[in-house]
């Protein structure tokens, strides 16, 4: 058997488990989840290497109507790894009979010429309903045309990782053969900066509710190693904003007393120990910037292209 290599863009409505597929598959925290819909903004890269492959697999924004400059952008991003990739990777919430949103995305990828595997994910949530559950999937794929009808079905929990071993092989015995394309030990192409973002402000999304997450954007200013700080050990002193577009959200994110941010603040500072592994000094600030999301130059400043 030759080795294969290769990319696998992981397609899906928003909540799906696209990102904790990811991490469950790399075997570490390479992107951030959320009960919360749209978490993912950025397209991220995560490379998982076995004995017989390595798959390079792009986590995807998950794909919806646009509702403003930045949806049409997660939009776009998803549907241009689809034509880059040599396998898609359709995933859906198994524990939920098939939809519109995954009727819409299959429509999307079903005149393509990349071949697609179909994972039911979140198997440990399905009890004697599974049959009933697969059955609605395999008839949104055959109602969808010969080729889709076709697409191998493949059942998962991307939290626990039951049926990821095979749903691995499954994807890797569709890659061409080829070289390794990432050191074996490299394990994201993510920008140390962007990954640090993410985690405060998936910090930011697991302790404020609605009225604040898909405003916030996180801007990392300075990373510093300092070897001094910490008596002889290394210490990382990371510097970042957090962007609203409300002075009220503000508000609501520094909290009582700074109480609100001083939790985030700890959250993501623990995190980031992983990242480094080794103490880490993080200060947040907090700044308005009305409207951010709807100006395409701050958008590609804080790492969001329209590509
Ligand atoms: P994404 O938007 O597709 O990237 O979805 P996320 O990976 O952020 O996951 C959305 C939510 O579903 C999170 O609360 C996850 O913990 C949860 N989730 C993901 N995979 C599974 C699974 O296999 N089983 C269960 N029970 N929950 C899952
Ligand atoms: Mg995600």
């Amino acid at each position: 058997m030759p080795f294969r290599s290769g990319f696998v863009a992981l397609i899906g409505r928003p909540n799906v488990g696209k990102s904790t597929l990811l991490n469950q598959l790399v075997g570490q925290k390479v992107a951030i989840t959320s009960p919360v819909a749209q978490t993912t903004r950025n397209r991220l890269r995560a490379i998982l290497t076995t004995p017989e492959a390595q798959l390079v697999l792009l986590d995807t924004p998950g794909i919806h109507k646009p509702h403003h400059l930045l949806g049409e952008r997660l939009v776009q991003s998803a549907r241009g790894a689809i034509g880059e990739v040599d396998v898609v990777l359709l995933l859906v919430d198994g524990s939920q009979p098939a939809g519109r949103g995954d009727a819409f995305i299959v429509e999307l990828l079903r005149h393509g010429r990349v071949p697609v595997h179909v994972a039911l994910n979140k198997s440990d949530r399905v009890g004697a309903d599974a049959e009933d559950l697969a059955a609605t999937y395999r008839e949104m794929l055959s109602a969808a045309g010969e080729r889709a009808g076709h697409w191998p079905l493949h059942r998962c929990s991307a939290l626990h990782g039951e049926g990821c071993t095979a749903l691995v092989q499954a994807l890797a015995a569709d890659l061409p053969p080829g070289p390794m394309l990432y050191p074996a030990d490299v394990i994201s192409d993510q920008p140390e900066q962007l990954l640090l973002a993410e985690l405060i402000r998936e910090q930011v999304l697991s302790h404020t509710r609605e009225e604040v997450p898909h405003s916030v954007a996180v801007r990392i200013e300075r990373i510093v190693e300092d070897e001094e700080a910490a008596g002889g050990r290394e210490r990382t002193a990371v510097l970042a904003t957090v962007l609203v577009e409300r002075s009220s959200q503000k508000g609501i994110l520094i909290g009582k007393g700074g109480q609100m941010l001083r939790a985030i603040g700890r959250g993501a500072r623990l995190q980031m120990q992983k990242v480094f592994d080794g103490p880490v000094y993080l200060e947040l600030f907090v700044k308005v910037v009305p409207n951010w999301r709807r100006h395409p130059g701050r958008l590609a400043e804080l790492g969001y292209r329209g590509d």
